[in-house]
């Protein structure tokens, strides 16, 4: 009789945890997986596919607006909340059938509900109290999202699992927040006609990206009609009779329809049983885990959101084939999280690999900027106020391109492309000796001849403290 009941049981059945029990049952592993929610995870129900099928439907507003340029006459268009919800469940509904089925075909047991740790070999069905017993465990609970500021009132206030399937269109809402989710909200309910007004707590959008790219979102959301309030945050959150009444610091207040908190999200790791079995965890309580996903319980792995490493999905993804082709494969990976590309699905969209210039130059010795601003010609007859923002950042030693940053249309498509050219090590040169395609935006990344700037960072003398000093030529 087998030792355990299963090679492998995973908890949690998101990117992650399905990708691994799937690699792992190809390896010939025994594969059982809990999921408590829906098959497919945060990406397939509640996050980027739902969201990037609401991205395309606030497009059309912006489309059709442009179609009279372009010699379209237009009436009665109108827009259908409900109906596009209904439309975007039947196809995660589509999605998760196909997860599902795929985990069957592949011989990995599904079983609907929590599990919860016992041991370092046993995890416990919380539906039916059953205990199962696995070789290892793999801990692929992802994440949700945090209600903060912890304010009084904050109960009142959604968040991005509930805005999916608002059961009417909001006139007015606050969104709470200046990062990825934030932003891309705003851009969708302002483009269905909702009122936006964005509290951010800092002094711009997008904290941690590159400040030109942050500067052309933020002018973007302006053009759609966001009201951006920064340096700001709710202080309390009330009910009235007419909706929700909310206090920001600084004294202001806003009467609206909706609150919803953006404000970060933090992984799934309470009541897991973690504590009890010893877990490391770090100071957000995130499975601490090395570079092979392995957590300092020997027969515990952790992958995706749950280790807060890179919270999106193709890294949950990935390591979670790692994980399975390490410990079931015997092709031991360690996972490489840099040079990740990443999009944020505002519109204008911003599409980014690599090394931002503030990180390059606190870096490299000598870095060079190329960057271009230009209105892509489909907004020559649509009369658009568009711009379209392209910078490569390299280091001016050697010429490598460090990091490629677009702000414009189909810039996400554009940064996965241009990660194989980040990942191979391209140099400037490289981009400049490779033939253009035109008419495109995306030529101008290999037409991009004049630099535009030039970081040097001083060499400090024997008696000069000044080694952050930077030259701009
Ligand atoms: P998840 O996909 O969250 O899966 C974890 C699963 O575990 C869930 O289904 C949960 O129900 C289940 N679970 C938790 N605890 C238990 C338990 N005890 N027992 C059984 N089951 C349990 N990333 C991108 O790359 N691109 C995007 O455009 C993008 N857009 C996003 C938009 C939004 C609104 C959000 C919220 C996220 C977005 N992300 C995006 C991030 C992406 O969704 C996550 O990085 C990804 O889903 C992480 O995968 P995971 O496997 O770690 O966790
Ligand atoms: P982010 O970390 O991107 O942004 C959180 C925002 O909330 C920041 O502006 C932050 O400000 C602010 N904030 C944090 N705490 C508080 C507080 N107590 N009071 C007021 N403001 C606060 O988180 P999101 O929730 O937007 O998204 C979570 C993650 O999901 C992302 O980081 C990303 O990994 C993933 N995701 C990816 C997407 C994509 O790939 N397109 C889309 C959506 C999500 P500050 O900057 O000052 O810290």
């Amino acid at each position: 009789m087998a030792e355990y009941d299963v090679d492998l049981f995973v908890i949690g059945a998101g990117s992650g945890g399905v990708r691994a029990a799937r690699v792992a049952a190809a390896h010939g592993a025994r594969v059982m997986i809990a999921e408590e929610f829906r098959v497919g995870g945060t990406c397939v129900i509640r996050g980027c596919v739902p969201k990037k099928l609401l991205v395309y439907a606030s497009r059309f507003k912006d489309h059709f607006d442009d179609a009279a340029g372009f010699g379209w006459t237009l009436t009665g268009a109108s827009f259908d909340w409900r109906k596009l919800v209904a439309a975007k469940e039947n196809e995660i509904s589509r999605l998760s059938a196909i997860y599902r089925s795929n985990l069957s075909k592949a011989g990995v047991a599904v079983v609907d509900g929590r599990a919860i740790i016992e041991d370092a070999h046993r995890v416990r069905l919380m539906a039916d109290d059953r205990k199962s017993s696995a070789k290892i465990i793999l801990i692929s609970t992802g994440g949700a999202p945090v209600l903060e500021p912890d304010i009084p009132g904050r109960e009142y206030a959604i968040t991005s699992n509930e805005v999916f399937d608002l059961p009417s269109l909001p006139k007015r809402m606050l969104i709470v927040g200046g990062g990825y989710i934030a932003v891309e909200f705003a851009s969708i309910f302002a483009r269905f006609g909702t009122e936006i007004l964005l509290a951010v707590r800092g002094e711009n959008v997008l904290r941690g990206f590159d400040d030109d790219l942050r500067s052309g979102v933020r002018d973007g959301l302006v053009h759609a009609g966001v009201k951006l309030h920064f340096g700001t945050q709710p202080v309390r959150i009330e009910k009235t009779a007419a909706g929700i009444h909310v206090s920001l610091t600084k004294g202001e207040s806003l009467d609206v329809e909706q609150v919803m908190l953006a404000t970060g999200r933090r992984p799934n790791t309470a009541g897991l049983g973690l504590e009890k079995v010893g877990v490391e965890l770090d100071h957000i309580g995130a499975v601490k885990v090395d570079a092979f996903s392995k957590t300092n319980i020997e027969s515990i792995y952790a992958v995706g959101d749950v280790t807060n490493r890179v919270a999106l999905t193709p890294v949950a993804i990935r390591e979670g084939h790692a994980f399975a082709d390490t410990v079931f494969g015997g092709k031991p990976e360690a996972v490489v999280h840099s040079g990740i590309p990443t999009a944020v699905f505002s519109t204008p969209e911003l599409g980014t690999v690599g090394l931002t210039e503030t990180e390059a130059r606190a870096m490299f010795d000598c870095v060079d900027i190329y960057m271009a601003n230009f209105r892509p010609l489909k907004a020559t007859l649509s009369g658009r106020a568009e711009m379209m923002l392209m910078k490569i950042v390299v280091d001016g030693a050697t010429d490598r391109v460090l990091g490629v940053h677009i702000l414009g249309e189909d810039a996400s498509e554009m940064a996965q492309i241009l990660g194989i050219a980040v990942k191979l090590g391209a140099k400037k040169a490289d981009f400049d000796a490779t033939m253009a395609l035109h008419p495109t935006s995306a030529e101008e990344l290999v037409t991009l001849r004049t630099r535009t700037a030039r970081y040097e960072r001083e060499i400090p003398g024997p008696e000069g403290p000044d080694s952050g000093a930077l030259g701009e030529g």
